[in-house]
């Protein structure tokens, strides 16, 4: 790979796919067709899109034990291991109600509230993510959220992968169904016969399952539409190149259009590392797709110094940003944005991805920027609480009444005016 000096900016090349008109008419007309004809379009488009017929789309109790009973003991125990870890993460972000009392008697406060539905999209398809059911059911199991609905698509047998309903049942999700795509986002928007609605839905898909979610956006709230994966390491010569290396490639193996990016004060280090991603890409099972994401949008660059390296990350925004520096610590408080913060040579980023506790859903493309990894408040929402008393009341009625007037709401003072009447 070709090492590039910093100048001012890393001008990164990430992915943005935005669908093309023929797919957002394509996810338009099932949504259109769901909320028409609820569980028989769900078929419809289950044997088209994924290969069978299924007249019951709900998983049964029978088929999560059978799943639990196929399951590797060690492997069950690592999954139970890495919910608890995850769990007790987000138990930490709880937040409580609160009242505030002052000594004029007036009561403020704000209520939180768990949502009362969530649907969680898994993906299917290629490949199977348990990391994806915990990551997004255990933050609104934390949160309170009592009706936890899980969707994901069938294999052509009409199965769900054994790992994505073993972690479906450790992490407490209350209803699964055998449905993907556009038309999965839109039972979960609009509800069948079978499915009921949701006030929410989170989860990573396809193009069709993010153009979707895009579109039922406001009749039920999303979590974010993410675009592919993304690191940058800041690395200086106390790095290893295999280790800068094989982190670059853990990425670049999740998509041809993820972004894995090097951002050194060492020359040494870039070209060692330029040399281990070649050596280490012919060894990987996924080679074609993690040499296409290096080639296409990864980059090594030099930086020459701390500081300007620094100010390139933030400019970034990664989704993912691994410090292997000397004293990676003392770099934090200059780090603006970033979704997720891998700090020192043993928080190699897949320890975040599935098991040290903080969410691996995390903002791409730059909106780390505004926005933050999921999380328990993503579950929960607030009310106000406001109980005037007697004493405020009297004292601030016309200042009340002056700014309804301001405004030219003359229903709104008198409504003032009518409790500071003698009664
Ligand atoms: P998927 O479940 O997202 O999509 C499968 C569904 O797509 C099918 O059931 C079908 O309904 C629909 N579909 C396929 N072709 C269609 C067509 N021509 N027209 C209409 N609908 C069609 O599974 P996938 O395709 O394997 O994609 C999974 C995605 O999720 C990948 O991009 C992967 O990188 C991403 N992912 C992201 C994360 C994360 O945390 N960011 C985690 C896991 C997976």
């Amino acid at each position: 790979m070709e090492i590039m000096t910093l100048n001012s900016s890393l001008s990164l090349k990430r992915s943005v796919d935005a669908g093309t008109a023929e797919q957002r008419k394509v996810v338009q007309d099932i949504i259109a067709d769901i909320s028409e004809n609820g569980d028989e379009a769900v078929r419809k488009y289950t044997e088209k899109f994924d290969g069978i017929r299924l007249e019951n789309i709900a998983v049964s109790q029978e088929e999560l034990d059978e799943a639990f009973a196929a399951m590797d003991e060690d492997m069950l125990e690592i999954l139970k291991e890495a919910a608890d870890n995850i769990s007790n993460f987000h138990e930490k972000q709880k937040r409580n109600s609160w009242m505030h009392a002052e000594e004029s008697g007036t009561i403020l406060g704000q209520k939180l509230t768990p949502l009362d539905s969530v649907g969680v999209y898994v993906p299917g398809g290629k490949a199977a993510y348990p990391s994806s059911v915990f990551m997004n059911v255990l933050p609104a199991k934390v949160a309170g959220v009592k009706r936890i609905v899980m969707v994901c698509p069938p294999n052509v047998d009409g199965t769900l992968p054994q790992s994505v309903l073993v972690a479906a049942s450790i992490a407490g999700v209350t209803e699964i169904y055998k449905v993907g795509g556009a038309q999965a986002i839109a039972a979960l928007a609009y509800g069948t016969e079978t499915i009921a609605k949701v006030d929410k839905i989170t989860g990573p898909g396809n193009i069709y399952v993010a153009l979707a979610k895009r579109e039922v956006y406001g009749d039920v709230d999303i979590d974010m539409i993410a675009g592919p994966s993304e690191i940058a390491i800041l690395a200086d010569d106390t790095a290893f190149a295999d280790e800068v290396a094989a982190d670059m490639l853990s990425q670049a193996e999740h998509d041809e259009r993820a972004c894995s990016v090097l951002v050194t004060t060492s020359r040494k280090l870039a070209e060692e590392t330029a040399q281990e991603l070649e050596t280490q890409l012919q060894k990987l099972p996924r080679q074609d797709i993690a040499r296409r994401s290096i080639e296409d949008f990864g980059k090594i660059v030099v930086a020459s110094n701390l500081e300007e390296a620094i100010t390139a990350i933030n400019e970034m925004a990664p989704e993912h940003l691994e410090l292997l520096i000397d004293e990676p610590m003392s770099a934090v408080g200059k780090i603006r944005h970033a979704g997720a913060i891998f700090i020192g040579r043993y928080s190699s980023e897949p320890v975040g991805d599935y098991f040290a506790g903080p969410n691996h859903v995390l903002p791409t493309n730059g909106t780390a920027r505004f926005s933050s990894p999921l999380n328990v408040d993503d579950f929960q929402k607030k009310s106000s609480i406001i109980m005037y008393s007697k004493d405020d009341f009297e004292r601030n009625a016309h200042k009340i009444a002056a700014f309804a007037r301001m405004e030219g709401l003359e229903a709104h003072a008198r409504a003032i005016e009518a409790r500071n009447k003698d009664k």
